[in-house]
């Protein structure tokens, strides 16, 4: 009890893909603005706005 971990890294939801994925050492700086897992999700994403439009 009252174990912590050092790898307690925080984690949010892919807004493509609806996965959750891990902080990582490039987002350091853009945490706060990164919603996709990866290059190809925040793609995918980009690719339907502007089907949508
Ligand atoms: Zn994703």
């Amino acid at each position: 009890m009252g174990m912590r971990k050092k790898s307690d890294l925080p984690t949010k939801m892919c807004e493509v893909c609806k996965r959750p994925f891990t902080w990582r050492k490039k987002w350091e700086k853009v945490w706060n603005e990164v919603k996709y897992c990866s290059d190809r999700c925040r793609s995918q994403r980009s690719a339907k706005q502007e089907a949508s439009l």
